[in-house]
């Protein structure tokens, strides 16, 4: 193989720190095991740019990684050249047009600081430490997403090095099947994106949080309570419960009732999280607390020093729900039952989205989202909490509307994360701008 002229460190396999850079690019502490053979740390978009041509020359394939936290590692694959963009993370704000310009591995929480110092918004993901680039490419479930939309739909320009080293720039103007694809496709994005252009809000003026805690032994009453209150539940509510074996305030299994909230005044928030204190479950409740102000910033990182625990093996998989929640109550209760111990947790999301929205590749979304996360730090866990995550969603397929490629496990479990025809779409894209298959396509599990 040709050494390196372009001034981006790149390693081989099998030289020195190879496996440090490898595993280092990857949030998820497990060792899928798969190995690239060369891994190019990229400084610039030259560098980016001088990678994709040698991939080309050499007949490597690509995989990319921006932030790293891909729960599924779907960056590091078997074979090829692991294009890593960690370094690209540059922020350019303009507040007085209400834009900014993000490297694809500016992180969640420092563009929402960015934009907290100047009033302004954008649904950036709920953890700290996410990258925006993979985010944006596969929707974005942000925060006040329910209101703002996905994230990728306030994407309003890309700059992408595409298969044959070339640089574009692809708005609804230019290049319009690009960003079209740039919506939703993910890790299936045949393309390097290294600048993201976006259009930012007005900050909400108030953003608090209510929680109610429940003993695991209420779980039917109160998700079947959850899931007929969720469609009159107000868009700025984001109504989620999680299961959890060491339950905030009870160190016990228990329902973790979250209504995070982001509106204009104290007063329009207490209103529409009032639902919880009428509710015909609050009596069972072991804690119940007011709606307390808090930055989003503190509910980022907060979220991810308890739920999303780094040095982690993790194993994440999902589904969306149109059905109602009451023939799903029997497997849920067998979730809870076998669920690890923290930080493994279930993920139940009150979605109900807006009748339409614009054309773009994300296209399959319902009424209510659960998944399962597996984390697991000990050597010694079981198969079965191996397994949790792939096989309690395997078992709910029928009851399953298809899966969120934010938390794909797609090497483990094909299913569908897009309307039929935009998948047959992005392909035909995929076959004009890659023809040659240079970048990784989405992981099929091992033959
Ligand atoms: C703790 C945690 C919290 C999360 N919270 C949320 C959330 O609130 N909402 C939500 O929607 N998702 C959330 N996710 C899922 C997350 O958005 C996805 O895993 C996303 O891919 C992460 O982006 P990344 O750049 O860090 O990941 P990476 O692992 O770097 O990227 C994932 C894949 O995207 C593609 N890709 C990444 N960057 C580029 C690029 N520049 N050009 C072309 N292709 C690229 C590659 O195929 C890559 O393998 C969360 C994940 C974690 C681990």
């Amino acid at each position: 193989m040709k050494r390196p002229t372009s001034p981006a460190r790149i390693l081989a396999r099998g030289d020195e720190g190879f496996e440090t850079a490898l595993l280092g690019t990857s949030f998820n502490a497990r060792d899928p095991g798969r190995r690239p053979d060369l891994i190019v740390q990229a400084r610039s978009v030259e560098d980016v740019i001088a990678a994709v041509q040698r991939a080309r020359d050499e007949g490597l394939s690509i995989g990319i990684c921006s932030g790293g936290h891909s729960w599924a590692q779907n960056h590091i694959r078997d074979g090829g050249l692991l294009l890593d963009l960690s370094r690209l993370n540059s922020l350019a704000i303009n507040a007085a047009e209400r834009t900014a310009v993000i490297g694809p591995a500016c992180l969640a929480g420092e563009l929402n600081a960015a934009l907290a110092r100047r009033k302004l918004f954008f649904p950036v993901a709920h953890a700290y430490t996410v990258g925006m680039g993979g985010f944006l490419l596969q929707g974005g479930f942000g925060w006040n997403s329910r209101v703002n939309g996905l994230a990728c739909q306030s994407v309003i320009g890309i700059d992408v090095v595409l298969a044959d080293g070339t640089l574009v720039h692809a708005s609804e103007q230019e290049n319009a099947d690009l960003l079209w694809a740039a919506r939703g496709a993910g890790p299936g994005f045949f393309g390097v994106v290294v600048g993201f252009h976006l259009k930012l809000q007005p900050r909400p003026r108030f953003v608090g949080l209510k929680l109610q805690v429940f003993r695991i032994r209420h779980l039917e009453a109160v998700m079947a309570w959850a899931d007929e209150a969720g469609p009159t539940v107000s868009p700025k509510v984001e109504f989620q419960m999680v299961f959890n074996r060491r339950a905030l305030g009870i160190a016990a299994h228990g329902l973790e009732v979250f209504a995070p909230v982001l509106a204009d005044s104290y007063r329009e928030a207490r209103d529409a999280v009032a639902f919880m204190e009428s509710s015909p479950v609050r009596g069972k409740a072991s804690l119940s607390l007011p709606l307390i102000p808090m930055s989003l910033e503190m509910m980022m990182k907060t979220g991810e020093k308890t739920l999303f625990l780094p040095n982690t093996r993790w194993t994440t998989d999902s589904m969306w729900m149109d059905g109602p929640i009451t023939p799903l109550l029997p497997a849920l209760r067998q979730i809870a039952n076998s669920q690890p111990a923290a930080p493994s947790h279930a993920l139940w999301l009150n979605w109900n989205p807006p009748a339409s929205r614009p054309d773009m590749a994300f296209s399959l979304e319902a009424r209510t989202y659960l998944a399962l996360y597996g984390g697991l730090r000990t050597e010694g866990s079981t198969p079965a909490d191996e397994a949790w995550a792939t096989d309690h969603m395997r078992a709910l397929e029928p009851y399953s509307a298809g899966i969120q490629l934010a938390d794909e496990n797609l090497g483990r479990r094909p299913a569908p994360f897009m309307a039929a025809a935009n998948r047959d779409r992005l392909e035909v894209l995929r076959s004009h701008y890659d023809p040659e298959g240079r970048f990784k396509p989405y992981m099929r599990p091992a033959a």
